[in-house]
């Protein structure tokens, strides 16, 4: 039987082992003025955005904050409304879906955010936190759902007698294990959720915390073969997750490549200043030295400029940039993408 969420045509392009393909993605937040609360414009946060990603691999989403990497990840999941494109992800037509077919997105792909604290009921003990995806999606029956928390909240390296206890007797690295074990509850019991979008998942944490989490994540992607979006503005924790990163700069990709390609050899400008700022792991006068500083100021989102809207602040500017918004397209390297008019040269 046909079910009416269920796609029967796929993007064009999409192989077999593509999980998620987005094309011209956009999301505009209206900005209202007056008693009347008139539109006066729009932030546009996603600007055309297309991303593919294979079944069981990881890409990392960066750039700056605000450059509209967290909307993405919340207009994938359907907690935003797409204002323009499709994605299809594990057959489903995303953006397409009534309201009350959400249910088979949200079993299928989970999101771990920011903030573990705010985003736990603290009314709620851990027992009912993360067994309420088994509870939502009825995956198992009411008398098993204790023993399936318990398998997660072990996995995820709690103690089970912590499961009666609320979300404010945890530290912030716990509290992030309890999301990931929410997140991931399904899997104990069957093959969903596929995809996990992780939204800056450790930049809430003490830096002490933030190795352990990562490891987590990576020895959970293993056992389970998940497939992850990691959205992070922090390109070494990209590093130590993703096999491919996309690069962001005001709401639109500047550059993908497969993570040792990207960071061995950027090739899009904004991509080389972002690289150089991250602080090396000991002092180095040399990488002080080689530190590209941009100059100019970050243009408006509301109104971003014409061309290429890194040309405001780009050091290898020239005339066409200021008229001609470059997409996309292979460079050299083959998987790299990259979206600069000096690539065409490259
Ligand atoms: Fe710089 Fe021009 Fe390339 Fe844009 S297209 S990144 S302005 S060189």
């Amino acid at each position: 039987m046909n079910r009416p969420y269920v796609l029967q045509k796929k993007i064009e392009g999409m192989t077999g082992e593509t999980i998620l393909k987005v094309e011209g993605l956009k999301k505009f937040f209206p900005i209202r003025r007056g008693v009347l609360s008139s539109v006066v414009g729009h932030v546009r946060a996603v600007d055309g955005v297309d991303l593919e990603i294979k079944a069981g691999e990881a890409l990392g989403l960066v750039g700056e904050s605000g450059c509209g990497k967290t909307t993405i990840g919340k207009t994938l999941i359907r907690l935003y409304k797409a204002d323009g494109g499709r994605a299809v992800y594990d057959g489903l037509d995303v953006f397409a879906l009534k309201k009350q077919e959400l249910k088979e997105l949200w079993k299928r792909m989970q999101i771990i955010f920011q903030d573990p604290y705010s985003s736990l009921n603290p009314r709620m003990t851990i027992q009912r936190i993360v067994g309420e995806p088994l509870r939502r999606f009825g995956l198992v029956p009411k008398s098993r759902i204790k023993e399936v928390v318990a398998e997660i909240i072990a996995k995820i390296g709690l103690n089970t007698d912590h499961l009666e206890r609320y979300p404010h007797e945890f530290s912030g690295g716990q509290r992030q294990r309890i999301g990931i074990a929410r997140a991931l509850v399904g899997r104990m019991v069957t093959e969903y959720p596929k995809m996990i979008i992780c939204d800056e998942p450790v930049s809430a944490l003490d830096v002490s915390i933030r190795a352990q989490i990562l490891n987590l994540l990576k020895h959970l992607r293993k056992e389970f073969r998940l497939t992850l979006l990691f959205i992070s503005h922090d390109l070494s924790v990209v590093e130590h997750v993703c096999d491919r990163v996309a690069v962001m700069y005001l709401g639109r990709i500047v550059e993908v490549a497969g993570r040792d390609d990207l960071y061995q050899n950027p090739l899009h400008p904004y991509t080389r200043a972002f690289m150089s700022a991250i602080p090396p792991p000991e002092p180095d006068p040399e990488a002080l030295r080689r530190r590209i500083i941009l100059k100019g100021d970050i243009p408006s989102i509301i109104n971003p400029p014409t061309g290429c809207y890194f040309h405001t602040r780009c050091p290898q500017v020239f005339d066409r940039c200021r008229e001609e918004y470059p997409p996309l397209r292979t460079a050299r390297q083959g998987h790299h993408q990259v979206a600069c008019h000096l690539a065409e040269k490259a």
